[in-house]
């Protein structure tokens, strides 16, 4: 099962180690066939190279378009070396077998990532390459092909193991990196376009990325895990920069996005806002006339969960609360700046990791959202819903005032993020209370009527500041208890969906105890 080397062709754009590569295959008497940019930098070089258009008779033609698209080429990948029919046939039209190739693809990736226009995305991606490389990684019974510069040092050492020649299961395990490449370079080319008509439905999407990060473990030590991107430019955890601390872990990553998704809710014109999040649920949100006090409200909504969490701001981190932030351990802060001070308060915190995202991330804005199970992957469109004043519908006798009305609003954005059941209490624009995935809707909100409790008492308050605090539902209250157990705690209005079949049992009880209920006609399942 080893194949010698005799004939090889190169075709890269990316010229790191192309060199070093061919000098050691010249070495070993490998004739070296080679496209345009590729030949030339070899010749100069020293190295002796063959034409590609020597090889097929044909220029390079149409901007690059068609260089390697010939049967000269594609004939000389694909031929099976044990098969009569196929070694006439190259014999008859003159096909010389090729047992190498080493092809890395026109920089798709790097142009997205430099924002290139519509018509320079077209130009960067590869037609002749990936043919090259799908057929060559076809015939690895025969072929070597090679497709990423890391991989160069490993086919060397197989030359040199070998004397001159690749074993099977070598070959094996480039072609399936190879199909890997292909693979990932028209899922880039997809998910780009998909972007610029516009997202399409999920089922006219690609699931796939690009291998951003090996981590050191996934959610628990014994789980190998990985960062793959989509080549998107939005504001997120994956495009924010890192200035300090140690890597991102899994959970890290898990988290700082949910805190990130969370606090672009907030509009900064509104003011700032900040939400600390710990297991991907929230456990302080809120916003404050200065960022320090949006900080400290949010911290104060669950001063115990807070620790270890991760901060997440709608607004350029100061110093005023980067000193507040050091108070505690936290995991990660990120936020779309930070001034040179609060860089400076973070520099001596080591375990502390600081993101700076470019913006905030547009909650509105379309993608994919994906959950695994077992033999498969969920897809959905992400959910952008979003509910404005004139979508409510005042359900009861007494219609919500200005001030619950505005905190009716922020509880909603919050309990969008918030994994379901989900039940937030808020007052004054801050969350008080937060019931998080329990299998039923009463559980949370006996759990989140508690969280205040413990909050009063973290804070040596008079009483439970749910008095006085509204609450939303991320799904309709099915029956009226859920609620009852709000208005028990002191909450004076709900907001929730509606479309119960007990909705007017729940209208009743909410008009009994005097509270003021809005419909969203919207639903915020998160799981
Ligand atoms: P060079 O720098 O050698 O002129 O071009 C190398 C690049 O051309 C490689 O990225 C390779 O994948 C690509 N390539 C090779 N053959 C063809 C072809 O027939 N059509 C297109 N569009 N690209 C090709």
């Amino acid at each position: 099962d080893l194949h010698p080397i005799r004939r090889a062709l190169l075709s890269v754009s990316d010229k790191t180690g192309l060199i070093d590569l061919a000098q050691a295959l010249a070495a070993r008497g490998v004739e070296l066939l080679s496209t345009g940019g590729t030949a030339s930098a070899m010749r100069d070089a020293g190295l002796a190279v063959t034409d590609v258009s020597e090889v097929t008779g044909f220029p390079e033609m149409m901007d690059g378009r068609v260089k390697t698209l010939h049967p000269a080429v594609h004939g000389g990948l694909l031929a099976l070396r044990d098969n009569d029919a196929h070694i006439g046939a190259a014999t008859a039209h003159g096909i010389r077998e090729i047992d190498l190739l080493v092809v890395n693809l026109y920089p798709f990736e790097a142009a997205l990532a430099r924002g290139a226009e519509y018509d320079e995305m077209i130009e960067n991606i590869d037609i002749g390459g990936p043919a090259m490389i799908r057929a060559a990684a076809k015939n690895h019974r025969f072929v070597g092909v090679v497709v990423d510069v890391e991989d160069y040092p490993a086919l060397l050492a197989q030359l040199e193991a070998n004397d001159g020649q690749t074993t099977y299961a070598f070959r094996q395990r480039l072609a399936q990196t190879a199909y890997a490449r292909t693979g990932a370079y028209d899922a880039a080319v997809s998910t780009w376009m998909a972007g610029a008509i516009g997202d399409p439905a999920p089922r006219r999407r690609v699931v796939a990325g690009t291998l951003a990060q090996t981590l050191r473990y996934g959610e628990n030590p014994h789980q190998q895990a990985a960062f793959y991107t989509d080549g998107s430019e939005r504001p997120g955890v994956a495009t924010a920069q890192q200035l300090q601390g140690k890597e991102l872990s899994y959970n890290n990553i898990n988290d700082t996005d949910a805190a990130f998704e969370l606090v672009s809710e907030f509009l900064p014109s509104d003011g700032p806002a900040c939400a600390i999040i710990k297991h991907a649920n929230p456990c302080g949100v809120a916003r404050g006339t200065t960022l320090k006090q949006a900080y400290g409200r949010a911290f104060d909504c669950d001063r115990t969960s807070a620790f270890g969490g991760i901060v997440a701001l709608n607004t350029i981190l100061d110093s005023e609360t980067a000193s507040e932030i050091v108070q505690i351990f936290t995991e990660v802060v990120i936020a779309p700046g930070a001034d040179q001070g609060a860089r400076d308060l973070f520099a001596s915190k080591k375990n502390l990791r600081l993101l700076i995202a470019p913006g905030l991330a547009n909650p509105a804005a379309g993608g994919l959202a994906f959950s695994q199970v077992s033999g498969g992957l969920l897809v959905q469109d992400k959910d952008n819903g979003r509910v404005g004043p004139d979508d409510l519908k005042v359900v009861t006798k007494r219609a919500p005032t200005d001030a619950e009305l505005a905190d009716l609003l922020f509880a909603w954005k919050v309990a969008k993020h918030v994994k379901s059941n989900a039940i937030v209490y808020v007052k004054d624009g801050a969350t008080v209370g937060v019931g998080a995935g329990q299998m039923s809707r009463v559980d949370s909100s006996t759990i989140a009527a508690l969280k205040a409790e413990r909050m009063a008492q973290d804070l040596g308050l008079d009483e439970t500041p749910a008095i006085g605090s509204v609450v939303a539902s991320d799904a309709f209250f099915p029956f009226a208890d859920g609620l009852l157990a709000a208005a028990e705690a002191g909450a004076t209005a709900i907001i929730q969906p509606g479309g119960s079949m007990r909705d007017d049992e729940v209208i009743a009880a909410a008009d009994q105890a005097g509270l003021a209920m809005v419909f969203t006609g919207m639903r915020h399942f998160r799981h």
